[in-house]
């Protein structure tokens, strides 16, 4: 029996078109066949790594990065599922920042997983993530029968804790009815539940990234409110930036076209990718793709760790 399910995306061996991206701020012709940024169960995915590598072979992709929040625990498995379909896996990360108390992503790329500044950095931010999750889970317990349990049940052991398994918890539980309605409804800063985590500043991020051999890559640094000050993205060039992930559906246009110029002055890698989550988010395998020419770039310039090839 066909264990694919109606509704589940393309079929094995059916291939959607990527839509562009590294070159404009949206759309342009396909070019590229890697998705570098997307999420596993390790963190705020619904998926397996090895079910994540397969959901981007089926979009059509040759390239993928696994890029938890804050942990490399998935790249095992992900490398493994890359060699059985003889994709090209790019060890990943999306490192958490914050910069004057908004969160900051920063993607890293090839860095060695041993290096004791970033393991250090990583583990302070996955012991913080699971306190800010317990007081917030407490907070919203004050208006809704509401437990730790809830998210304990949605969560797989190990996995870098956030609000997306808060927000399934309240799901199961009738409160909200879906992902992105729990963020809305509840989750959201201005409900009054919101606590923060640790996280280092972005300087901090992209040097821990740089040191250990890895190429540094803002995550969708043009999406509304996120743009951060010239000042500070000249800072992190200077530091060892290595790009911006310019494809990506939440960075607007015109972001995303000042940021074009600002790596095209500096000689940057720019980046797109759909930073899939499963059935967590709607975002789609290789809606956004990276040229081959600039994955090219990210393997030359990734020391700390190796890909694994076809
Ligand atoms: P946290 O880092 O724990 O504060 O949670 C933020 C994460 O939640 C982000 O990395 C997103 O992947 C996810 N997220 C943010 N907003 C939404 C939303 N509206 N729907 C689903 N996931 C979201
Ligand atoms: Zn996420
Ligand atoms: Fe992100
Ligand atoms: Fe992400």
């Amino acid at each position: 029996m066909d264990t694919q399910q109606a509704g589940d995306g393309p079929q094995h061996g059916q291939v959607e078109p990527p839509r562009d991206v590294t070159r404009g701020g949206g759309s342009g012709a396909p070019d590229g066949t890697a998705d570098l940024h997307m999420h596993s169960s390790h963190s705020d995915g619904t998926e397996a790594p090895a079910e994540v590598v397969a959901a981007a072979r089926r979009a059509g992709m040759r390239t993928m990065s696994l890029t938890d929040h804050d942990t490399t625990s998935g790249w095992a498995e992900a490398a493994h599922a890359a060699r059985t379909h003889g994709m090209t896996f790019v060890p990943g990360i999306e490192l958490s920042a914050s910069h004057e108390g908004r969160s900051v992503h920063v993607l890293g790329y090839l860095f060695d997983p041993e290096h004791a500044g970033l393991r250090r950095a990583t583990e302070r931010i996955r012991d913080s993530r699971v306190g800010r999750a317990e007081t917030m889970v407490r907070n919203i317990g004050r208006d809704y029968d509401f437990t730790w349990d809830d998210v304990l049940a949605q969560t797989s052991d190990g996995a870098t804790v956030g609000r997306p398994h808060i927000a399934d918890a309240l799901v199961a539980r009738g409160y909200a009815a879906d992902r992105s309605a729990a963020f809305e409804e509840i989750l959201h800063p201005r409900r009054g539940y919101f606590v923060s985590h640790y996280a280092p500043d972005p300087a901090t991020a992209v040097s821990l990234i740089v040191e250990a051999g890895g190429v540094a890559v803002i995550a969708h640094p043009a999406g509304r409110g996120r743009m951060l000050p010239p000042g500070l993205l000249h800072e992190l060039i200077r530091l060892g930036l290595g790009g911006f992930e310019l494809g990506h559906r939440e960075n607007t246009d015109e972001g995303a076209r000042a940021l074009r110029r600002l790596a095209e002055e500096h000689d940057l890698i720019v980046t797109g990718s759909s930073d899939y989550h499963g059935s967590g988010k709607p975002n789609r395998p290789g809606e956004h793709t990276t040229s081959d020419a600039m994955l090219a770039r990210i393997i030359a310039a990734g020391t700390g760790s190796a890909p694994v090839l076809p």
